[in-house]
């Protein structure tokens, strides 16, 4: 009978290894991709001082050779819509957009939902014990992490007055955004305790709108941990489980740039 005891783990072995050799086609053939992104238009938001998104035709129609034919030009600022805030956009010397490694750019999803909080509050600042609340119920963060906040606010978007608290531009606007994000202490809770990737937002930044120093960009962003801002769809995102993949448009030497992030959501 021993033989068959050994012939059967053996068996088991086998199946085990050829579980692991599954093609990435395989794993992907159940589930669904959710978009996390907004598209760029005459809607997307931008800070008050920042360019908005502009999209000249070029050309649209027939051609005189006969066939139809399209093209656009656009231009806008780096840090608007769904987008990416490079380290270095508030820390020397740390990576800018061409440099973030593909491995930080994709990582398994970690969702805090402060919702309750924040749209009770446009002012809410997220803290510590908000992160240790969430580790009591779902364990720590993991290692490698991309860590969503999420503060409901996306619901708004692209509603500017809902949204950032203003729907005026200029410099003058600035001191008039409202708009709830991550307290500087929860930040460096975070660089102190756990190792994540990145952190994004369902909203304009990281930092809460009457912010004037950016405290908590400094922060991360000094770790090379990178942002993502005005991220959407983070209610459609289980408190952990999915997969996130953010490329943003290879900037040299940007301080960020539009984001197309996308998150895979296993059966
Ligand atoms: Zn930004």
């Amino acid at each position: 009978m021993k033989w068959l005891f050994f012939f059967l783990v053996a068996l088991f072995i086998s199946c085990e290894q050829k579980g692991a050799h599954k093609s990435l086609a395989d794993l992907l053939a159940s589930g669904q991709w959710v978009d996390l992104t907004y598209e760029f238009s005459d809607n997307t938001i931008y800070w008050p001082t920042a360019e908005s998104f502009r999209f000249d035709t070029a050309f649209e129609g027939v051609a005189p050779a006969g066939f139809y034919y399209s093209a656009y030009n656009f231009c806008a600022a780096e840090h608007g819509g769904t987008h990416l805030d490079a380290p270095v956009h508030f820390a020397k010397g740390k990576w800018s957009t061409d440099q973030v490694p593909l491995a930080n750019l994709t990582g398994n999803a970690v969702v805090i939902d402060v919702s309750e909080k924040a749209l009770r509050d446009a002012d809410y600042q997220i803290t510590p014990a908000d992160i240790e609340e969430w580790e009591k119920r779902n364990g720590e963060i993991p290692g490698g992490a991309i860590l969503f906040f999420r503060t409901g606010y996306g619901a708004f978007y692209p509603d500017a007055k809902k949204y950032l608290g203003t729907d005026e531009r200029g410099a003058d606007a600035v001191a008039k955004l409202h708009f709830p994000s991550i307290h500087p202490e929860a930040a460096e809770w975070l660089v102190k305790n756990r190792k994540v990737k990145a952190v994004g937002v369902d909203i304009a930044s990281v930092d809460y709108g009457q912010s004037s120093d950016f405290k908590t960009h400094q922060v991360l962003y000094a770790q090379n941990i990178s942002g993502f801002e005005n991220v959407a769809n983070l209610d459609k995102l289980p408190v952990k489980g999915a997969y996130i993949i953010a490329l943003p448009m290879k900037i040299k030497n940007g301080s960020g740039g539009p984001l197309r992030i996308i998150a895979w959501l296993p059966e």
